[in-house]
């Protein structure tokens, strides 16, 4: 099971995510995985993008990541937009295609709050990563239907994802790891991360027009879908407030501030053959050729 970053609370205050852990496999799953993990590597590649690609004042990024309305957005109605986006997979498919490495022949499921990722996981060129999305809502019902309460089971807790990774879940907190991942990676680098982000279609789509009219001071721009980021997604159990709430506290208690510090994401690179972190902007796991299946 691969779980969103925005699954703190989702099941009741109770279910700590060593609780949901152990309801999982009482499923029949092997283990739960949280995407978070590899958000915390996209963080690093998006931060080595914007160093590869903002050179001078005037240039601009727009994160790739993540969220598939804001990407689905741009590629069909902003298709010139397209230069300034990094070729990089979302977490949920680079966490399918790493499990898939990892365990060849294992059956991935996604759940999230999230309607969009359900089309997403079918894309023609990343289908190969995820075989079901499910929503929190969907996975609650399953629980109920299986008799499995997870707030009574066991702890199986797993220390994964930085406080980066954690963040994707809300708004901001993709623009909040790039550009501290940024700062970390290349602390003597003229342009620092001057980030935009927008909440829901009517802003991301106000924020492009900015963009595209010059009325804008930022070189890097997130657009989230929904209002709060996945945390307002659809298939949300709680309510934006709570789940930023749960979710910021999260990556507070997190062991590791950002990617770098993370012994699991440094594991993970090498279990990819990576030598440097600065190959992750070549690793074919990781990227896509948006230019494919519009
Ligand atoms: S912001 Fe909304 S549409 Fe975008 S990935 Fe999150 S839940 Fe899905």
């Amino acid at each position: 099971m691969m779980i969103a970053p925005a699954f703190l609370g989702q099941f009741s205050e109770e279910v700590t995510p060593g609780k949901l852990r152990t309801a999982f496999k009482a499923l029949g799953f092997t283990g739960m995985v949280e995407v978070a993990l590899f958000a915390d590597i996209l963080t690093l590649k998006e931060a080595l993008e914007f160093d590869a690609h903002i050179q001078q004042e005037g240039d601009f990024q727009l994160t790739s990541c993540c969220c598939p309305v804001w990407i689905a957005m741009i590629r069909k109605t902003f298709h010139e937009l397209m230069p300034h986006v990094p070729g990089a997979v979302s977490p949920m498919v680079a966490c399918g295609r790493m499990v898939k490495k990892i365990h060849p022949g294992a059956v991935t499921v996604f759940a999230g709050p999230c309607l969009a990722k359900k089309k997403e996981a079918r894309e023609e060129d990343i289908k190969d990563a995820v075989d079901y999305v499910l929503t929190f809502q969907e996975v609650k019902d399953i629980f109920e239907a299986a008799d499995i309460h997870p707030e009574e089971l066991a702890e199986a807790a797993k220390e994964h994802a930085s406080k980066a990774g954690r963040l994707y879940a809300r708004t901001g907190g993709v623009s909040r790891a790039v550009a501290e991942m940024v700062a970390q990676l290349r602390p003597d680098r003229s342009i620092a991360v001057r980030a935009r982000h927008a909440n829901g279609t009517k802003e991301c789509m106000k924020m492009i027009k900015d963009i595209k009219e010059g009325n804008t001071e930022a070189n890097f721009y997130e657009g989230m879908g929904c209002v709060g980021g996945c945390v307002g997604g659809p298939k949300a159990i709680l309510d934006v407030e709570e789940g930023t709430k749960n979710v910021d506290q999260y990556a507070e208690n997190s062991a590791f501030q950002t990617p770098l510090e993370n012994p699991y994401v440094l594991k993970l690179l090498e279990e990819l053959g990576l030598e440097t972190v600065e190959e992750l902007l070549e690793d074919t796991l990781l990227t896509r050729d948006f230019r494919e299946g519009v």
